[in-house]
Formats: C-alpha cells, sequence, structure tokens
C-alpha cells in the first residue's frame, strides 16, 4: 500500500480535481480499491438529539436561532428515545449513529452527562458512536472518548479564506482547536465540508488542503451539496451539480486513500446513477434515514433497493479499529471541570447573514 502523503498544496489538488473525467474516476476507483472493498458501504444514521435554538451564524444551517427558518426545535432526546433510534437504525443496516446537537459548545453538566449515557447506550448495542455537538475542551474529549464514543464530527466547512463569507461568530482555528483536542484522545476525527455554497474551486482545494494536511488524516470525511434552506442566508444558491460532487468525492479519495467519504447532505438532488458513480470515485458510505438532521434525505427502503441493484454491502460497525470499552459514570477518571472551550469571536460583518437577520420573523 501506498504511503500516505501530508505536504498536499492546493496546486496538485486543483490538478487532481480539473483531470479529464475519465482519467480521475480512474485514478480513484483504483485508490479506493487499494484500500477499502468497492462493493461495501456504510449506512450510518444521523439523529437529531437537540434541534434549532442555535447561537452561531452558519449561513447554511436552518437551526441557527436568528434566521428564524420553520425548523420546529426541541429539548434534549431521553437517552431511551435515542436507544430506540438506534436499535431501529441497525435492525435497517446502519452501523453507525451520528448524534447531532445544535450547540455552539458543550457545557459541561446534566445535558453532557446525558450525552455521555447514550454514547454508552449506543455503544452497547456494538455500533459506532459519533458525536457533533460544537467545540469541546480536551477535558470533554476525554470524558467523551472514557464512554465508548468511536468518532467526533467538527467539520472545517470550507476553506479558511471562504469561511469568512460564510461564519462570522467563530474563527477557522476555533475548528482546528477542537480536532486537535479530540486528537488528544483515541477518539477518531470525522470532519468534512459543504459544496454549493458560492465558494470557487479553489476553495474547496484549499478546504481539502487544510484536512490532508492534518497528520494523521481525519478517519471520516463527510463531503455534503448544499441543501438551500430557505430563510438561511444560503437560499437563493444554485444546485451543485453531480459532476463537481463526484470530482470532490474522487478528489478526496485520492489524496485521503485510507479515510471514509461519506456521501452526506443532498442526495435527494441525485440520481442513482450520480450516487452509483460517487460510489465508483471511492465515497464508501451514505447517511440513512428520511432526515439529516433537518433537511430531506432519501427513504432507507430506498436506498436498501439501490445497495440491492449496485451489488452493495452495508459495512459492518469497527472494521477500521476497534471497538472501544465503555467506562461507567460511577467509575470516570475524569472530573467535570466545568470550563469551556476558549474561542476567538472574530464577529466581523456578512452581508447575506445580516441581510437574513433582518427578514427574519421575531422570535415569538
Ligand atoms: S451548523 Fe451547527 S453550529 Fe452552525 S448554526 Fe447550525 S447547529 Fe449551530
Amino acid at each position: 500500500m501506498s504511503e500516505i502523503k501530508h505536504n498536499w498544496t492546493k496546486e496538485q489538488i486543483l490538478a487532481i480535481y480539473n483531470k479529464p473525467l475519465m482519467e480521475l474516476l480512474y485514478e480513484a476507483a483504483t485508490v479506493h480499491r487499494l484500500h477499502h472493498d468497492p462493493n461495501t458501504v456504510q449506512v450510518s444514521t444521523l439523529l437529531s438529539i437537540k434541534t434549532g435554538g442555535c447561537p452561531e451564524d452558519c449561513g447554511y444551517c436552518p437551526q441557527a436561532a436568528r434566521y428564524h427558518t420553520d425548523i420546529e426545535g426541541n429539548d434534549l432526546m431521553s437517552v431511551q428515545q435515542v436507544k430506540a433510534q438506534a436499535l431501529r437504525a441497525k435492525s435497517s443496516g446502519s452501523s453507525r449513529v451520528c448524534m447531532g446537537a445544535a450547540w455552539r459548545n458543550v457545557k459541561d453538566g446534566e445535558e453532557f452527562d446525558q450525552v455521555l449515557e447514550m454514547v454508552r447506550t449506543i455503544n452497547k448495542l456494538d455500533m459506532e458512536v459519533c458525536c457533533t455537538l460544537g467545540m469541546i475542551t480536551e477535558n470533554q474529549a476525554h470524558r467523551l472518548a472514557e464512554a465508548g464514543l468511536y468518532a467526533y464530527n467538527h467539520n472545517l466547512d470550507s476553506s479558511e479564506d471562504y469561511y469568512k463569507e460564510v461564519i462570522s461568530t467563530r474563527g477557522f482555528e476555533d475548528r482546528l482547536k477542537t480536532i486537535d483536542n479530540v486528537r488528544k484522545t483515541n477518539v477518531t476525527v470525522c470532519s468534512g465540508g459543504i459544496i454549493g455554497m458560492g465558494e470557487a474551486i479553489e476553495d474547496r482545494a484549499g478546504m481539502l488542503v487544510a484536512l490532508a494536511t492534518l497528520n494523521p488524516q481525519p478517519e471520516s470525511v463527510p463531503i455534503n451539496a448544499l441543501v438551500p434552506v430557505e430563510g438561511t442566508p444560503l437560499a437563493e444558491e444554485k444546485p451543485v451539480s453531480i459532476w463537481d460532487m463526484i470530482r470532490m468525492v474522487a478528489t478526496t479519495r485520492i489524496i485521503m486513500p485510507e479515510t471514509q467519504v461519506r456521501l452526506s447532505a443532498g442526495r435527494t438532488e441525485m440520481s442513482r446513477e450520480g450516487q452509483a458513480m460517487c460510489f465508483f470515485a471511492g465515497a464508501n458510505s451514505i447517511f440513512a434515514g428520511d432526515k439529516l438532521l433537518t433537511t430531506p434525505n432519501p427513504d432507507v427502503n430506498e436506498d436498501m433497493k439501490m445497495f440491492e441493484m449496485l451489488g452493495l454491502n452495508p459495512q459492518k460497525p469497527f472494521i477500521k479499529k476497534m471497538q472501544p470499552a465503555s467506562v461507567e459514570a460511577k467509575d470516570s477518571q475524569f472530573e467535570a471541570l466545568g470550563e469551556k472551550p476558549k474561542w476567538s469571536r472574530p464577529e466581523h460583518k456578512i452581508e447575506r447573514n445580516e441581510e437574513a437577520k433582518q427578514k427574519a420573523k421575531p422570535i415569538q
């Protein structure tokens, strides 16, 4: 197997992204076969355990409180609710559950303790557990690891340059800091981004540079196509072309050969043929369930029909890394320190975010 390269440049990545498509596909599929089973795709289930009311201003996100979209918020789900949903997901072929909470950052206290219990519960169902909870401190990362967390998701979203056009309430370096905190534990890193936010191809390459030059590279990279939602600043963005998605997946596969590349949001707009080409180009995970946090997603039965048609098998859990042990709360070696992650609060102005905020209906 080839060595993993960590010194990618934007120019090298652009040269791959812009290759004639057939060459790009051939190269990506070749790398994919060397590192993964090409007939296996992981089915993951994304659960929104706490929806809406987020204080951040991510321009693509209907859960940001300031844009007042039609999203109905909910309080943190109970452990029993999460367990029931995880069991349902497992019975329909999922090997991984990703729990998302619309928080800026994790706060020590009852709610975080409840999330830790959810992690223990799902790990005991022999499923990979991933969480996406916003910024976390090193101590919080250790507590999640001790509970049996398999992966932590914290997306870079875009290139460092374009990030400033999408989010003003935190900086790119804050994202890297949380990833760094996760890396101090044995929890794997899931980090990717979104295309179709109005960024240039150079920004897509810039984001891939930031991910591929991490050492180690993220074990998991979700590639999302923007799902524009009315009321958000990016509501008017044009849909991403399937060819862009295929190029993005193929490039990610080539530069991060060992990584699980996840075909994430935006699949409802993709034909089966388009998705098949993404799998050929190296995507080896999809998210199942009719909702991806808050945006539409194909029905799981439809996905299973697609798998059958393409001769794909759902991936078993813990293929790449052993199942972590879960330490019970009473035996924990880590105390809650009550600290908050420090973040840069850049608060620069983004015109379209400001406009969307002005248009928002007043909060009832
Ligand atoms: S993407 Fe996450 S952090 Fe950003 S507004 Fe939405 S829920 Fe909040």
